[in-house]
């Protein structure tokens, strides 16, 4: 495993990232989830990634069970808050009271003291910024949190929080949680630039296009009934033909390197230096190996340009 200063921040995070989203308390089973978790700890990734929400809390409970069994000062956990847990009106969003208590509920359901990274999971434009920097600034303050990201928050969001923090001389974001893969791009347009300028590093999720750019989907071929694909919430427009047809020629440039396409999908996100880790998620074990082993890999330039011409194609 290789690490990665998480932007301008000391803290040094694994390149690979393991994250819990529908996975972990949700349809994968305990038994190959915790399987998971401990195949990409003894791999050296250090960096796993839940959120309040995930199925209902289920997931936080899922990976604080298994990473116990670790010594909590050997890797960097990471949960979120916004989305709604309950039918009062005070149960989502980013108000000091939603924060102070789902920061609470998460902490007993991980059964640690600390959260590494708090997340806002989306920005909440019913309360001020500033309620909720001053909110985050008081969870760090109290040592229940260390650093603060946010998550598909917009250039211009991002840009008044690093204002405001400045201003009030409050702890600032290290880290934006965005979607990255070679199917959607939109990240390389501003928010990298923005990530560089400001100081703050990426953690990317659905790497691998939720598992599109693993080639376990074939064109003419039935969905493998143990994958994603197969389970609820999934949105059939994803495996379209053309999709499909780009995954089979990133296969083949992927065999002419002698590496899986998942890998090579991996390889291709790390080239940039701004991404700190490429967080994804795994249904066993043997998944998150072929994924750690994507790490080191390099992309020659001759390689990036056959990719490129055929994401762009
Ligand atoms: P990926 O794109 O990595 O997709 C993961 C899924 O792909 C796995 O569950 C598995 O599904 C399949 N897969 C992974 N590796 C392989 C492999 N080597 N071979 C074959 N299949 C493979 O990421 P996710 O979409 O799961 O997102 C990763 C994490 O990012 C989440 O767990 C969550 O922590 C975070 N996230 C954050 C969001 C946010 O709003 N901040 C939104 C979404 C995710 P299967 O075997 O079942 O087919």
């Amino acid at each position: 495993m290789k690490y990665r200063k998480l932007g301008n921040s000391g803290l040094k995070v694994s390149e690979i990232s393991l994250g819990s989203w529908l996975t972990y308390g949700g349809y994968v089973g305990d038994d190959p989830a915790v399987r998971s978790i401990e195949q990409a700890y003894d791999l050296g990734v250090n960096f796993f990634d839940t959120a309040n929400m995930y199925e209902r809390g289920e997931a936080e409970k899922v990976m604080g069970k298994a990473l116990s069994a670790y010594n909590r000062d050997s890797y960097v956990l990471a949960t979120k808050v916004f989305n709604k847990m309950g039918e009062g009106p005070n149960d989502r969003g980013l108000s000091r009271k939603h924060i102070m208590e789902q920061c609470e509920a998460s902490l007993k359901r991980l059964g640690t003291d600390y959260i590494d990274i708090y997340y806002c999971h989306r920005y909440d434009p019913e309360t001020p910024l500033e309620e909720t920097l001053r909110a985050l600034d008081d969870l760090v303050t109290q040592g229940k949190v260390l650093y603060i990201g946010v998550s598909e928050w917009t250039p211009a969001q991002i840009v008044d929080a690093y204002a405001i923090a400045d201003r009030l001389l409050l702890d600032k974001l290290i880290v934006n949680q965005p979607v990255y893969n070679m199917f959607n791009r939109y990240i390389e347009k501003e928010i990298i630039p923005l990530g560089l300028s400001k100081g703050f590093g990426q953690v990317v999720f659905s790497p691998l296009a939720q598992g599109l750019l693993t080639g376990k989907y074939r064109i003419g071929q039935p969905i493998p009934a143990d994958s994603r694909a197969a389970s609820k919430n999934w949105d059939e427009k994803r495996l379209n033909d053309a999709a499909l047809q780009k995954v089979e020629q990133l296969s083949r440039v992927a065999d002419e390197l002698g590496i899986q396409v998942s890998q090579l999908a991996l390889a291709w996100i790390l080239r940039q230096s701004n991404v700190a880790s490429a967080l994804v998620g795994a249904s066993r074990p043997e998944q998150v190996t072929e994924n750690c082993a994507a790490v080191g890999i390099e992309l020659s330039s001759d390689v990036l340009s056959a990719i490129e011409a055929i994401l762009q194609g």
